[in-house]
């Protein structure tokens, strides 16, 4: 295993709220690596030096594998179909043998590197504040979201549970449970109606991953007030339990993976909220403050005291770009790039590289112009899912629809106000393209895609140099 030893490792981060593309971004990124996709913009590739590029066994056995295969297999359905999300963490090394730009390393034989891609729900990134926040801090916060507007609908049967939970009152599980199960579905019917949602968490009660039904989520914040509660009280009880989650979920998933991280993509859907308009976009930021909170040096100096942190190279990419026409594509990635300004902070110092783009990691759609009382416009055509509606019609998931999907604002900031109407905005979900059948050498043709090579680029050519 000498030669092994000698293989570096770059550990990539994918992250990003549920439903942003994680999933279907780390299978077409391996697709195109391992089938030698046409990739122009990622210059290894168009320099000819990736020799080949293999998966490997995964090297932390406690750590779940990506089901690459799976997703491929769901994408290979007739029809095709979008396989399933992430619900938790997973991992897959792809080990690329390349040739070096060096003569020196060349006059070595080919070069290896281990790319090691670390799939997390982005969720769990809000979990990072609370280790900084007491139970008491905890609670005031959260009893105080569960009011506004927005939620109150969804958190009733919880704030009823608060009226009669007296923290006072002595420690009793099936309070307890009760508590936890009226505050998760509070959590997870808010968030359903609202993808974005932001909130203090905890990031686990939305996606639990292997913690389903464990007990190290059996606690909920109460109506504390000013009371002062004693030992052995239900209080006392959820504090306990609360800095438990922290000692045992939070810590570990930041000690253990997050801060192993030298790369880190994060992929935001900003075309849903533009296209519900109002307050879908100020949530998206508000969310996203909280998820990148993490990546802040300034405000999190007692992060980097309680973990190393090595993440060099930052990318957001906003993800499904074939939902609109190319001529957009420049638009939304500046939407994204004031998007992430303000969710970092303008002053932040995030002590790494950051790099924001727009792509479509799956290309679902291809692009037309259509005559429109004699105008030419611009259009992009696919496959809608069933059940999607265009101006009255409602598709069966087989017929092919020609889209004007309308033009994203030139100015980022008019997308960006409160009051933006989703003007002349119109997007529905395509079915993913049909994979092609293996060519004359057996080899099947790489996934169509929208600037994932320039995404590559950002991230790993300097590893491949
Ligand atoms: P995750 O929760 O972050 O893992 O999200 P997924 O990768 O499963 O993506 C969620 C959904 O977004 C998919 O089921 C697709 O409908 C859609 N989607 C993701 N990436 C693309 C893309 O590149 N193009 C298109 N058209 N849709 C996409």
């Amino acid at each position: 295993m000498f030669t092994d030893m000698m293989t570096p490792t770059l550990r990539l981060g994918v992250t990003g709220l549920s439903r942003a593309g994680k999933t279907i971004f780390i299978t077409a990124l391996i697709r195109n690596l391992v089938s030698g996709g046409r990739l122009p913009f990622f210059l290894p590739e168009a320099e000819g030096r990736i020799e080949r590029a293999y998966l490997e066994p995964q090297p932390d056995d406690a750590v779940p594998r990506f089901d690459y295969e799976g997703h491929l297999a769901a994408l290979s359905r007739d029809p095709p179909d979008w396989p399933e999300s992430t619900r938790r963490l997973s991992q897959l090394r792809v080990t690329i043998e390349y040739r070096s730009e060096s003569a020196l390393r060349r006059a070595f034989g080919i070069s290896r590197l281990h790319l090691d891609v670390v799939d997390y729900p982005g969720e769990w990134l809000i979990d990072l504040p609370l280790l900084n926040m007491s139970y008491d801090a905890w609670c005031a916060e959260a009893v105080a979201q569960a009011t506004a507007p927005r939620r109150q609908a969804h958190s009733t049967a919880w704030r009823t549970f608060l009226e009669t939970a007296n923290p006072n009152a002595p420690q009793d599980e099936q309070i307890a449970l009760r508590g936890a199960q009226l505050f998760g579905d509070y959590l997870r019917a808010a968030r359903a109606d609202d993808h974005v949602l932001h909130t203090t968490g905890p990031g686990r009660f939305l996606l639990p991953g292997d913690l389903e039904g464990s007990p190290l989520l059996t606690f909920c914040p109460l109506a504390l007030g000013d009371a002062r509660y004693g030992r052995g009280s239900l209080a006392a009880m959820m504090a306990r339990r609360f800095e438990s989650y922290k000692s045992h979920v939070v810590k570990p998933f930041f000690r253990d993976h997050f801060s192993r991280l030298d790369r880190q993509i994060v992929l935001v859907d900003v075309l849903g909220p533009l296209n519900e308009g109002g307050d879908a976009i100020v949530d998206l930021e508000r969310a996203l403050e909280a998820v990148l909170s993490v990546f802040r040096t300034g405000s999190a100096n007692w992060f980097s005291a309680l973990f190393t942190r090595r993440i060099d190279k930052l990318l957001f990419a906003a993800t499904k770009a074939d939902h609109i026409h190319s001529s957009s594509h420049d638009r939304l990635e500046a939407i994204l790039r004031v998007i992430t300004d303000r969710a970092m902070g303008r002053a932040a110092e995030t002590g790494a590289e950051v790099g924001v783009q727009a792509l479509a990691a799956l290309r679902a759609t291809r692009e037309a112009e259509a005559k429109v009382d004699g105008e030419l416009l611009p259009c992009i055509v696919g496959v809608p899912m069933p059940g999607e509606r265009i101006a009255g019609k409602v598709f069966d998931g087989r017929a092919q629809a020609a889209v004007f999907p309308g033009d994203l604002p030139a100015n980022p900031r008019d997308a960006l106000k409160r009051d933006a109407a989703p003007a002349g905005l119109h997007f529905v979900r395509f079915r993913p393209p049909r994979l092609l059948p293996p060519g004359g050498d057996g080899e099947s043709p790489p996934l169509p895609n929208i600037r994932l090579d320039r995404a590559l680029d950002f991230l790993l050519s300097d590893w491949l140099a």
